[in-house]
């Protein structure tokens, strides 16, 4: 054996475990391995998870905080102007400097796999994709990055880009990305997304859309990706982030489009502490939180996940690329705090994006890819009170990052 993890405290599993890893893969757990191995870790009866799953990322726009002009109101139409603004300068050195900085704040908070998004259109063109393709190839070794093509401006909206998003996934994207209910009409919404499919298709890629992403009850897009995914038979192979004017349906149609959905074996990201801040901008009290129906859907078996979506940029002015703040946000906004509701919230950084991303080898058993988190708390509920990050984060059966974290009281 290369590397055990010994007294881990597993989850759904009472006492501590040894878990014995060869290669890349977890090859034993047992309560006591008598072997020994070149390196062990001693999970001193912390936690024991697989690594996070960072399932929507802007990594092109990220740390743009740090070089633009300040944001008024944070209006939609205000953060995509202030993304115009430097995109149409990028360069990939640029980019791979960025993005590179939040990949490594992310494995030092546990997460090995990013899907990033790259807008395609006719201000930044290709750019920001290369960029995140030079990503991709860069860290090849270390973390699982794939790469989303992803029209920020629109298809019908900004001329052009549907022939941008053709070459994107020739040059290499690994996902077909869209934005329908940011087109001005219905009508053309429905286009976007069917344009998106028959790109899919042709390439087969799986699809991750930004669906719905406004507090407006009218705008009504979620539905005709639902349908869409089941008549094209592209069940499970398609992701929908936001869709929080889902919370603003009433009852009736809400409950039609989740059943939609469901059937459709669309898996749903929400990304809580964004939602926080960019919606809800046109109410006097009571201001809304602005997350789609996420206790509802998990209730109803839909595959819930949580991802950061921004990190420093002109959509949100924090973001540490850490998953266990995006858990603990879930729980908040979404009042899951009675126990198996914080389990759940878990599994929303870890096994959901793992389904929704069909990672192979993803989890916790003999055979799965060692690909694991040691902890600093001994249960879920423990690690999102104290959101640590994790002692050692372990990818590929090799130790790549340790925090440690001191403080002293001094009295
Ligand atoms: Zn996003």
């Amino acid at each position: 054996m290369d590397l055990i993890i010994r007294h881990a405290h597993l989850r759904n599993r009472p006492g501590t475990w040894d878990v014995g890893i060869t290669g890349d893969r977890i090859t034993t757990i047992a309560e006591h391995l008598a072997e020994t191995a070149a390196v062990e870790l001693d999970a001193s009866g912390n936690l024991v998870v697989p690594t996070y799953v960072n399932g929507h990322v802007h990594l092109d726009k990220c740390h743009l905080q740090d070089k633009m002009r300040p944001n008024k109101n944070y209006s939609f139409a205000e953060c995509l102007e202030l993304t115009w603004e430097h995109k149409a300068q990028y360069t990939v050195e640029d980019i791979l400097d960025r993005a590179g900085r939040a990949i490594q704040e992310g494995i030092l908070n546990g997460t090995t796999v990013f899907r990033a998004f790259a807008d395609v259109d006719t201000i930044g063109k290709l750019r920001p994709l290369e960029g995140l393709l030079a990503l991709r190839e860069r860290w090849r070794d270390v973390v699982h990055i794939e790469v989303v093509a992803f029209p920020q401006e629109g298809l019908i909206r900004d001329p052009g880009t549907s022939d941008l998003m053709e070459e994107a996934m020739r040059m290499g994207a690994d996902v077909v990305g869209g934005l329908p209910w940011f087109e001005m009409l219905d009508e053309d919404a429905w286009t976007h997304i069917d344009q998106c499919f028959k790109l899919a298709k042709q390439y087969d890629k799986d699809i991750h859309m930004l669906v719905d992403d406004t507090d407006n009850p009218l705008s009504r897009s979620l539905e005709y990706l639902a349908v869409k995914t089941t008549r094209e038979g592209y069940q499970g192979r398609v992701s929908a982030s936001h869709c929080g004017a889902l919370a603003a349906y009433d009852e009736v149609h809400a409950q039609k489009v989740m059943d939609l959905v469901k059937q459709a074996s669309i898996s749903i990201s929400s990304n809580p502490h964004v939602s926080l801040v960019v919606q809800g901008r046109f109410d006097l009290e009571p201001i809304r939180r602005g997350i789609t129906r996420v206790k509802q859907m998990w209730q109803r078996g839909i595959n819930l996940f949580a991802s950061q979506d921004d990190v420093a940029d002109p959509f949100y002015p924090f973001g540490r690329n850490d998953q266990q703040e995006v858990a603990a946000y879930v729980c908040h906004t979404a009042h899951m705090t009675a126990p198996s509701e914080i389990e759940a919230a878990f599994d929303f950084v870890t096994y959901n994006p793992a389904r929704a991303l069909r990672l192979e080898g993803y989890g916790l058993d003999p055979g799965c890819k060692a690909d694991l988190n040691v902890l600093a708390a001994p249960t879920v509920r423990q690690v999102l009170r104290l959101q640590q990050p994790p002692t050692w984060v372990v990818r590929d059966g090799k130790v790549l990052a340790h925090n440690q974290l001191q403080r002293e009281f001094t009295k």
